[in-house]
């Protein structure tokens, strides 16, 4: 039997008056894991997954214990960065770079340097996303170039940001959309020196439009077998119920266009908004349902 485990203090927000961890929201949970340790105690579980809440607001790293996944043009806003109270990875934001401009408009350089001032001064960075080219078909469409192209980049992108700034914990990232294209792309990878299979994770992108897809599973399949701890991008519920058991990590932000579709006013939220699509207690109670969800025995 298998089992998801949320690794985070589950659902804890910070009370700002006094710092403090609140008792968690999910009453179910008195297991509080050590989320700088692999948790190996629940019971019956042989399967474990980080999951990052996806978030536009990167002031809620000084709010929650959750772990965030924060971008980066939305940290480069805030003058006064905030000292994190919770591990978080970083989104590269190539999805919007690529579709709004056809190409990164950051060099690896300004980018490395800032990712790298970024870990120092915020700190609990869990690891940054490189400058990864996407492959889902608007990112092709808007930089007309092909996936192998994109591929070479993204792995040229790995070569770049580790030389220049070594001491980041760069995510490698593969990218394709055929399950062999993935395969093929993990090749470029060992071509180049690098042997993803010794990674601590690897991130594996253009997914999250096909959390459906039977490419889904297969391609998770079969670079889970290839030895990889994966963390895939952007799955939420659909995608992760199926593919629990090939990753290790996952996040997403579809709480926010949920609530935002729907028009959901959290039950429990107090706040003056009419709708909670930037609500951080919302955003919580959401990923807590989610992994409730995913506890349930894996299908064998
Ligand atoms: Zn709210």
């Amino acid at each position: 039997m298998a089992a998801i485990v949320d690794k985070s203090n589950a659902g804890a927000l910070l009370d700002p008056k006094s710092e403090r961890v609140r008792p968690s929201l999910c009453a179910s949970s008195r297991h509080v894991p050590n989320p700088l340790k692999r948790d190996r105690t629940a019971e019956n579980c042989d399967s474990i997954i980080e999951y990052f809440l996806g978030t536009h607001q990167p002031g809620w790293l000084r709010k929650t214990t959750v772990p965030l996944f924060v971008s980066y043009p939305r940290l480069l806003q805030y003058q006064d960065l905030p000292r994190s109270q919770t591990d978080w990875a970083l989104d590269s934001g190539g999805f919007t770079q690529l579709l709004k401009h056809g190409r990164w408009t950051t060099s690896p350089s300004e980018y490395a340097d800032t990712v790298r001032r970024l870990a120092k001064e915020v700190g609990r960075l869990k690891w940054a996303s490189i400058q990864d080219w996407l492959c889902a078909p608007a990112s092709l469409h808007s930089t007309g170039l092909s996936v192998l192209v994109h591929q070479r980049r993204t792995v040229d992108s790995l070569y770049r940001l580790r030389s220049i700034a070594p001491d980041v914990r760069w995510l490698p990232i593969l990218q394709g959309w055929t399950p062999s294209s993935y395969l093929d792309h993990l090749g470029m990878y060992r071509a180049a020196g690098f042997a993803l299979e010794r990674e601590r994770l690897v991130g594996v992108g253009s997914l999250a439009q096909r959390q459906q897809a039977p490419a889904l599973i297969e391609t998770l399949a079969a670079l889970h077998d290839a030895g990889l701890n994966i963390h895939a991008f952007g799955l939420s519920i659909a995608g992760l119920s199926k593919a629990r058991r090939y990753i290790a990590s996952s996040d997403s932000m579809v709480w926010s266009y949920t609530a935002r579709r729907r028009q959901i006013k959290h039950r429990t939220c107090r706040e003056r908004h009419l709708v909670c699509n930037n609500c951080l207690k919302y955003a919580i109670a959401w990923r807590r349902n989610l992994l409730s969800k995913l506890k349930r025995p894996l299908d064998m």
